[in-house]
């Protein structure tokens, strides 16, 4: 069931929203060679439990152990943090956050470069990030779900990129995850329509080699099959009658 929002909703889903826009920035400050994905992990909980009821969404959400996901060059998403994985010049790290705050969720993510990365690197996270604003430029009254995705492919494809079919975005704020499922693919005019008060969380991944992907060992950790780099960009959207409100910016 799609669940809408009120005005009320969506203002506590852009304060919460504030949080996390902080809180990827605190954790992007905390980026650098040597530092461990359990060191993100740390100061993105504690910056997040620094605000008065507000809590990571993510700890302990179907068991996930951690406050972040943090997923380095080839794992795509739902990276464990690990005293044990240690970033490196020349790295990417993907770091998704889930506030909760309010009784609503918001949802986003970010990859970072860990100093300087080739140019294929670069172009991955260029790529990616202008495609996530092609599918929030898509979250107009009026259009479908397949517009959302149809937009996020077409930047992806024009870059010689790939995208990952196997995860989509998703409706988010009453829940961590919501109906829609919103994939980064799609054709236009297809799927449910857009309204007003539906809040998405649109998360193209997206890949240098093949889309195909794999889960690791850890049953959490989703990684490129053929251990190319990949890239994810999230934020959580409102479509209103003003058009795309993007609240975790
Ligand atoms: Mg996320
Ligand atoms: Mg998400």
């Amino acid at each position: 069931m799609v669940q809408l929002k009120s005005p009320r909703e969506l203002e506590t889903m852009a304060a919460g929203g504030k949080i996390m826009f902080a809180a990827h920035e605190a954790v992007r400050a905390a980026v650098r060679p040597g530092a461990s994905t359990l060191d993100l992990d740390r100061v993105c909980e504690n910056f997040i439990r620094s605000h008065e009821g507000a809590t990571p969404s993510f700890k302990g959400l179907y068991g996930f152990p951690a406050s972040i996901c943090a997923s380095i060059n080839e794992e795509i998403v739902h990276g464990i943090p690990s005293a044990k994985r240690v970033l490196r010049e020349g790295d990417i790290i993907s770091v998704d956050i889930g506030v909760f705050f309010g009784g609503m969720h918001t949802d986003s993510a970010r990859t970072w470069p860990v100093g300087p990365v080739d140019a294929d690197t670069e172009r991955l996270l260029r790529v990616t990030e202008t495609s996530l604003e092609a599918g929030i430029e898509a979250c107009v009254i009026g259009n479908h779900i397949g517009d959302i995705g149809a937009a996020i492919e077409g930047v992806v494809l024009k870059g010689r990129l790939t995208v990952v079919r196997e995860l989509v975005g998703h409706g988010v704020g009453f829940q961590m995850h919501e109906e829609p499922q919103v994939p980064n693919h799609g054709k236009p005019k297809r799927g449910m329509k857009l309204v007003p008060g539906l809040t998405l969380a649109i998360e193209p991944m997206v890949n240098l080699g093949t889309a195909a992907t794999r889960t690791l060992s850890d049953k959490w950790t989703v990684v490129t099959a053929d251990g190319k780099r990949s890239a994810h960009f999230e934020h959580t959207v409102a479509i209103t009658e003003q058009g795309p409100r993007v609240l975790t910016r």
